[in-house]
């Protein structure tokens, strides 16, 4: 498959791409290539950018809404405030059986141009999710929820995994006490990736591998976020979005938040979503180059805006085709005449997101009556228009 009339995010170059089975083949100036026996998919000047990276989310928690109703001072405080005040309304979604409340996890990430979720908690070993949910990590909850953390972090049969971990997410002395504590006791030097690292210093981030920054997230517990204008130089910083337990489900709201706080530059910030987390990781995406695996995003460019300022209006609606691993998981309902000849016998649903109309793979609707037979009141924000085998 060749798609052609992009203009990439970063440089503006104007491209074609050629995909052949899962990896991206060629990368080339437009229209340049010329193989007549593959299809050629045709884009007017729309804005291409590799599928992002989530690199903290929990799939099986994005049917909560968000609990808490003040600021907190750490996450402790946090869990015993929600436990307490909203016992009804975390049993009523627990009460959804995991499958569909990870499948539901997935579709949140993919609809957003997410094609590689980081899950934080126990292995869901998925097969032939519509996007990748990478697991190849050691995870360990916090040091105040994790029980035996000091015994599991020094555990030799692990050592050659990364420790991922919730870690200083607070904005009291007892946040800071406990990221000293971590890296204390990391007595074999494991790999640290610290999630939220509110109250870290530029002296403790030289002890960990990766940062993942959810602002978002720590905005809505603590109204404070990592100081990530200084831990960047010390550390390498990945996005994250976590649940929508503490936030929003579509990524493009954190992203502009994120933004705004200036705490990163507009590329760096950009890098965070894609080539920082895939080295972090050890992912063959992150970058549209040859040999790299094709999971790839088209959307509209706003106004015909350049570059990164067009990234960065980027909406749900806007998504005109997402790819992953080379195949094509979700497009806008024009492209059907063009894609219908490569995508034959294939389960698609039709939805309706902000206006725009949109094929996503799979029975989502099915999915959404059956969540909905536990959670009749639950406001998806998709509207589901029919689904048919293409
Ligand atoms: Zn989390």
């Amino acid at each position: 498959m060749i798609l052609h009339g992009l203009k990439q995010a970063t440089g503006g170059a104007s491209v074609s791409i050629d995909i052949f089975q899962n990896k991206i083949n060629n990368v080339s100036p437009t229209n340049t290539i010329d193989d007549t026996d593959t299809l050629q998919l045709y884009f007017n000047d729309a804005l291409v950018f590799p599928g992002l990276i989530n690199s903290h989310d929990h799939l099986d928690f994005n049917l909560f809404p968000k609990l808490g109703k003040r600021i907190y001072t750490n996450y402790t405080q946090w869990g015993a405030y929600i436990h307490q005040q909203f016992k009804y309304e975390i049993n009523n979604v627990l009460q959804v059986p995991s499958e569909l409340r990870i499948k539901w996890g997935i579709y949140k990430n993919l609809l957003c141009g997410v094609t590689t979720v980081v899950n934080h908690g126990e292995r869901l070993s998925l097969d032939d999710a519509l996007i990748t949910v990478y697991e190849d990590t050691h995870d360990l909850h916090s040091p105040a929820f994790e029980k035996a953390w000091k015994l599991k972090i020094n555990n030799p049969l692990k050592r050659k995994l990364s420790v991922v971990i919730h870690t200083g997410e607070g904005t009291d002395e007892e946040a800071g006490d406990e990221i000293h504590r971590l890296i204390s006791w990391n007595i074999l030097h494991r790999n640290l990736i610290g999630i939220h690292g509110v109250a870290m210093n530029t002296q403790q981030a030289n002890h960990f591998k990766a940062i993942v920054w959810c602002p978002q997230s720590n905005y809505f517990l603590l109204n404070k976020t990592a100081p990530i204008h200084q831990l960047k130089h010390n550390t390498s910083v990945i996005f994250g979005t976590d649940s929508t337990l503490t936030s929003d489900w579509n990524i493009w709201e954190h992203i502009a938040l994120a933004r705004k706080t200036s705490l990163l530059t507009d590329e760096e910030l950009y890098n965070s979503l894609t080539i920082e987390p895939s080295k972090t990781w050890g992912l063959n995406t992150g970058q549209l180059t040859p040999g790299k695996d094709a999971d790839i995003v088209i959307t509209r460019r706003k106004d015909k805006k350049k570059d990164l300022d067009a990234f960065y209006e980027v909406s749900p609606a806007d998504i005109l085709l997402i790819m992953h691993q080379g195949k094509i998981r979700l497009f806008e309902q024009e492209l059907l005449p063009q894609l219908a000849p490569d995508l034959r016998g294939m389960h698609f649903s039709l939805v309706k997101i902000n206006g725009s109309f949109k094929y996503v793979e799979g029975n989502l609707e099915a999915l959404i009556s059956e969540i909905r037979e536990y959670l009749p009141e639950f406001v998806f924000p998709i509207e589901i228009i029919g689904r048919q085998i293409i």
